[in-house]
């Protein structure tokens, strides 16, 4: 089984680190069915949990934020 079936198949939690978010916006290019922006280009979360073909996307969104403010952990 390949890499990328394994993780859509587990459950991962996001959580975000407002104060921190410095609005670039990149997380929501990236993963905009999760990452959303307010009207003031701060992030806020559509959902705290990720299963599926989303998982990919996620990881990559909160990977390419330049303040670090998104984790995407594994809860099972
Ligand atoms: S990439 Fe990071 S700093 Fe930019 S909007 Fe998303 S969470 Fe905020």
């Amino acid at each position: 089984m390949s890499n990328a079936a394994n993780i859509s198949k587990s459950t991962y939690k996001i959580t975000a680190d407002i104060p921190n978010c410095c609005g670039y916006g990149l997380c929501a290019s990236m993963c905009p069915e999760i990452y959303k922006l307010d009207d003031n280009g701060i992030v806020y979360l559509a959902t705290d949990t990720v299963s599926g073909d989303l998982v990919e996307s996620a990881i990559e969104g909160a990977e390419c934020c330049p303040a670090e403010v998104l984790k995407v952990t594994l809860i099972d």
